[in-house]
């Protein structure tokens, strides 16, 4: 299956909360990003304390190709198939690159026919981004979640990406990724931003 990306300017949500714009390099070998052809990742990790309106980024890096495939590489076998299986059974990953491809918009639910169903108007990244991909909670409604898009230079595309993913699942998704994968992972976060306070705030640039 191959298709040409639809792209779009990245979103704000996915900048760097410093500057306030996309971050410039690779978390790991620290090439710049943004003038160049490099595909990357960027992830982000987000707490929220929806009462007093206020958020506070866990975490946020930029990871390029290169170096998110030596990341993978070091994945076990059984996690990457725990964590295809875990999709295949719990997400709609597939279902929306199917989508894209008919240039259809996928909406939180089809059925209603908010838009009208005729999917004219391309890809809306907000609405790929306002809820769990695993539960649907909306993304007000989580007390943490993580934010996963896909890069090159200034745009994003639109893929199986961008996704949101709330704690509860990524929780679930721990529980399943092998001792070695979660060591290695846990590993990573350490090396970049010091220990995680819970379990699941771990880089997980597995969803690529
Ligand atoms: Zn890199």
């Amino acid at each position: 299956m191959f298709f040409l990306p639809t792209r779009i300017p990245i979103p704000p949500a996915f900048h760097s909360t410093e500057t306030d714009a996309p971050i410039e390099t690779c978390l790991v070998c620290d090439r710049g990003l943004l003038d160049t052809n490099t595909e990357y990742l960027v992830e982000k990790a987000v707490r929220q304390h929806t009462e007093y309106d206020v958020r506070e980024v866990i975490f946020e890096y930029a990871l390029c190709l290169r170096c998110h495939a030596d990341l993978q590489d070091e994945i076990s076998d059984a996690s990457k198939r725990a964590l295809e299986t875990y999709f295949l059974e719990r997400a709609n990953l597939y279902q929306r690159a199917a989508l894209l491809m008919s240039e259809d918009v996928p909406g939180p639910s089809p059925a209603t026919g908010a838009n009208g169903g005729t999917g004219t108007s391309g890809p809306d990244p907000e609405r790929w981004m306002d809820r769990c991909i695993v539960t649907d909670t909306p993304i007000e409604a989580l007390e943490e979640y993580q934010l996963i898009g896909h890069c090159v230079g200034r745009e994003m595309l639109m893929t199986h990406l961008p996704l949101v993913i709330g704690h509860e699942a990524m929780n679930e998704i721990m529980q399943r990724l092998s001792k070695e994968t979660r060591d290695r992972l846990g590993g990573f976060q350490e090396e970049h931003f010091g220990p995680p306070e819970m379990p699941h705030e771990l880089p997980v640039p597995i969803f690529a």
